[in-house]
């Protein structure tokens, strides 16, 4: 039987970001490039086509990496925010059991974000933000950027941390492919969760929610390690708690592009099946390589269940149907 499918890391882009994004797939392999470049503007008869095809019932979309994170004018940023939501918006109005939205936020503006978001979920029916990783090497521990945590736990919804690239190229990927997509992204994007939690954004705001992808950016397979040589190295984090209380706590995690029984395993044993859910990261990935994982990986039907549509429904106020 077929499972209802609802994926959450789902990127689209349009006119503002065109040149940029071509740019960035013009390092990729050449085949993937081109189907990509073939699908990420498209809002509509292709995207679902693709969906239908592969029994993908829901896309929650999102702006690709890395959007409004890259701008440098904040006042820029915050306008294409806005024309970035109001575009995926009106997609959502023309596919409504089709698509949902995750808003871009120009967080070089904090309060402004604050207002985008606030406008997003009440205004246009979005479930949530998607954050393209550090705003031009700002990360969202800062004091400055709490508001939106705050912000984002008022109106109950999650904030996605998105990767993107490091801030400087590390040295230890230096000469060889991994320090982006294939390994250095993840840890990029785990270590600005962790920034987070040290932060004590999660004492401060306990019920606000950060959904990470990818199988959760290595943090599921290292909690054990990092409470334990955390303690180690600091004694007292000044935490109400250790790192691992957080990431089961305020997380949640995706299997976007991660196609890996193992790696699945592992972060339904430390997060539990009700804090892990679907996603494709199309079209970067195929939507049909995902759902064949997803419906052939060996799980009870109660947990496919959940991490199919159900913990998608309830985190997001979806519509089951
Ligand atoms: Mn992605």
């Amino acid at each position: 039987m077929k499972v209802r499918k609802i994926a959450l890391e789902e990127a689209f882009t349009f006119d503002a970001f065109r040149e940029e994004t071509a740019a960035i797939r013009s390092r990729f392999n050449p085949a993937w490039a081109r189907y990509v470049g073939e699908r990420i503007e498209d809002l509509g008869d292709r995207r679902i086509a693709d969906m239908d095809a592969a029994g993908i019932d829901v896309q929650v979309l999102s702006l690709t990496s890395p959007g409004i994170q890259g701008m440098e004018d904040p006042r820029a940023a915050v306008a294409t925010a806005a024309r970035a939501n109001d575009l995926l918006a009106g997609a959502v109005r023309a596919h409504p059991t089709r698509f949902a939205g995750f808003a871009a936020l120009p967080c070089q503006d904090p309060r402004a974000a604050v207002a985008e978001l606030e406008r997003a979920v009440k205004q246009l029916g979005f479930k949530g933000a998607l954050v393209n990783g550090h705003t031009r090497g700002a990360y969202l521990d800062e004091q400055r950027f709490w508001c939106i945590w705050e912000a984002a736990e008022a109106l109950d919804v999650p904030i996605y941390v998105h990767p993107t690239d490091p801030v400087s190229p590390w040295a230890c990927c230096q000469g060889y492919p991994i320090g982006g997509v294939p390994w250095g992204w993840a840890f990029e994007t785990g270590s600005h969760a962790l920034r987070v939690i040290l932060a004590g954004v999660f004492d401060r705001f306990p019920k606000a929610t950060m959904i990470l992808g990818h199988m959760g950016e290595f943090l599921p397979f290292s909690l054990v390690r990092l409470d334990d040589r955390m303690d180690f190295v600091v004694a007292r984090t000044g935490l109400e708690h250790a790192p691992s209380h957080y990431v089961r706590r305020n997380v949640l995690v995706t299997t976007s592009g991660v196609h890996d029984p193992a790696a699945l395993r592992c972060t339904l044993d430390v997060l539990g099946s009700e804090r892990v859910l679907f996603a494709v990261d199309y079209p970067y990935q195929r939507n049909e390589d995902a759902a064949r994982f997803i419906e052939s990986v060996d799980l009870s039907e109660r947990d496919r269940a959940l991490v199919c549509h159900g913990n998608a429904e309830r985190v997001l106020r979806l519509r089951a149907d």
